[in-house]
């Protein structure tokens, strides 16, 4: 099989195209060379985090790889057997749990036998799914397709300190084509301020601040050790009957809770405003497995340049058609095997 070539400039040009390539590469075994990784970051190259995951991939695939060093610009990747089995990933950095375990989980669905990982590093990175984001948004809709996964938050670890783990475990099984296209009945809006190392009259602001955004807002301050932070996030859970989503802000020096608060509900009102049925970030992360089960269909706001970059990425992989087309005020992305 002739290596793909693919160039990490393209579209987004972060590193979303280095961890999807890995987990369709592992699955389809088709190896590629991948050039100019993250060209269009600030810090351009391999970070500690997809040197993690091209580590993690490799592992689980007993892949040849060429270029795996910190900063490399270029990468070769040839997969052989997926195998299952117990796996431990350390990042070493704060860099994002979440993200090299979305790389690998999809793989091991393919895999000889039952898996589990644990991947030590940041749970809640800002630009990274949040660990909550994983488990109550991203996990249900996979699991809906059939997928049997589940994912433990065992530490929390927040930029800049890291220092948090996450475990999964998983049944091989491939995912069955599902639509997210509806939302459902509107169920429950839940707001958690997180404090670790950090007063928790910040977490008290974030909560008023949300509550004066959104009414039937529930709320829940969880104060975490000392040694987990210093660390301080708000999430907002908006609960519909077909979907869960979860907003985020992270609260920084010099930034007032209250600001943090009004961009993680203008977001949580925006979406519930929306009526799609999955925000920017859930899009982007839903589309692989949707790929990987053969098709799917789901409905979400204004497409972001990540959903654009996934899709063209999936369609070089595999032998599918992916279609985006606005919907009234939102866009409707359509996975259909290509014909012939
Ligand atoms: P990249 O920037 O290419 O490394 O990709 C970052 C990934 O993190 C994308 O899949 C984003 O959708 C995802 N992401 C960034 N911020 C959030 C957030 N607040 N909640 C969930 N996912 C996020």
């Amino acid at each position: 099989m002739k290596t793909l070539l693919l160039d990490g400039s393209e579209g987004e040009g972060g590193g979303q195209i280095l961890r999807s390539a890995l987990t369709l590469s592992m699955i389809t075994g088709q190896a590629f060379r991948l050039e100019q990784i993250r060209a269009r970051r600030a810090k351009p190259g391999l970070l500690r985090q997809h040197l993690t995951a091209v580590q993690a991939a490799a592992a689980i695939s007993a892949a040849q790889v060429e270029g795996a060093a910190p900063a490399s610009a270029a990468l070769s990747f040839a997969p052989a057997t997926i195998r299952g089995g117990d796996y431990r990933f350390a990042i070493g950095t704060a860099g994002s749990c979440t993200l090299v375990l979305q790389t690998v989980l999809p793989a091991l669905w393919y895999a000889d036998a039952p898996a589990s990982v644990t991947v030590s590093g940041g749970t809640h990175n800002p630009a990274a799914p949040p660990a909550d984001f994983l488990i109550r948004a991203w996990l249900p809709l996979v699991r809906r397709m059939g997928v049997r996964c589940e994912i433990k938050l065992l530490r929390h670890g927040f930029f800049p300190a890291g220092g948090g783990e996450v475990h999964a475990r998983v049944e091989p099984g491939a995912p069955a084509a599902i639509d997210v296209v509806d939302r459902g009945e509107y169920r429950a809006c839940r707001a958690t301020a997180i404090v670790a190392g950090v007063p928790a009259d910040v977490a008290r602001r974030e909560l008023a601040q949300a509550a004066f955004h959104l009414s039937e807002l529930s709320a829940e301050l969880r104060v975490l050790p000392q040694r987990e932070g210093p660390g301080n996030a708000l999430l907002i859970e908006v609960e519909h009957v077909a979907v869960s989503e979860v907003f985020t802000g992270f609260g920084a020096r010099g930034v007032a809770a209250e600001k943090v608060a009004d961009q993680v509900a203008g977001s949580a009102r925006h979406y519930l405003e929306s009526g799609a049925a999955v925000g920017e970030h859930l899009a982007d992360q839903l589309v692989l497995p949707m790929a990987l089960a053969g098709g799917g269909r789901l409905l979400t706001g204004r497409p972001s340049s990540h959903l654009l970059t996934n899709l063209a990425l999936i369609e070089k992989f595999l032998p599918l058609l992916t279609r985006i087309r606005e919907v009234g005020t939102n866009w409707l992305v359509d996975i259909v095997s290509r014909p012939g």
